[in-house]
């Protein structure tokens, strides 16, 4: 898939605030500093599409992008900046977890993995929740450049075998860049063929 047009909708701060939508939406989210906004940009090759934080925890808010006019991309916050956990919910805002629970239209999430680190605990909790709740997603090792292709490749084995704890199948995943553009055209291939499948 090619993108050829880019444009930022709305924020949301709750979901009955969240723009009423007929498009599938894809969600990206991930630990703060992850490498979301860098991603996102690098997505669209819209420098200053998604903002690249300075301030890390700045941004609380859903942001909505739509995509050629065929689908939304979701900007949910990381987690490492939300509240404290209600019991059963994982550790962000509430309102990310009604987001992810009740929005018709979400497609699927991407979840960012900083391919540097071996397994955390956090990304581990969050993967195994929306297994429980049933939002398909995919795995995003970022910032790629970093390291050598053994060690992403050594993290992300150990990442989908820690998740055999709680999990049978594999997620997709993907090895991505915003330094280079590695795992772009994977992305948006991947995403073009939900679309066309109708998902
Ligand atoms: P966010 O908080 O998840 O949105 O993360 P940002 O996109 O703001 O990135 C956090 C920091 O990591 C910034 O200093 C980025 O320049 C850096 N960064 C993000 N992605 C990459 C990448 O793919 N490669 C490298 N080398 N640095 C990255």
């Amino acid at each position: 898939m090619k993108i050829t047009n880019a444009k930022f909708h709305t924020s949301a701060v709750s979901v009955e605030n969240c723009p009423p939508s007929e498009l599938p939406e894809f969600a990206f989210i991930g630990r703060s500093n992850v490498g979301k906004s860098s991603l996102l940009n690098m997505l669209c090759r819209h420098k200053g599409l998604a903002k690249v934080s300075q301030k890390p925890g700045h941004t609380r808010l859903i942001n909505f992008f739509v995509i050629n006019g065929e689908w939304t991309l979701v900007d949910l916050p990381g987690y490492g900046y939300a509240k404290a956990a209600k019991s059963e919910r994982y550790r962000f805002n509430d309102f990310v977890a009604d987001y992810l629970e009740s929005r018709e239209e979400l497609s699927h999430v991407f979840v960012l993995i900083d391919s540097r680190h071996s397994p955390m605990k956090n990304d581990l909790e969050f993967v195994s929740w929306l297994i429980e709740i049933g939002v398909p997603f995919s795995l995003v090792f970022t910032k790629s450049d970093k390291l050598r292709k053994g060690k992403i490749e050594a993290n992300k084995t150990a990442f989908l075998d820690a998740m055999k704890e709680f999990s049978e199948g594999e997620p997709p995943t993907f090895i991505t860049s915003a330094e280079n553009g590695d795992g772009r055209a994977e992305i948006l291939r991947f995403i073009g063929e939900k679309l066309r499948s109708g998902i």
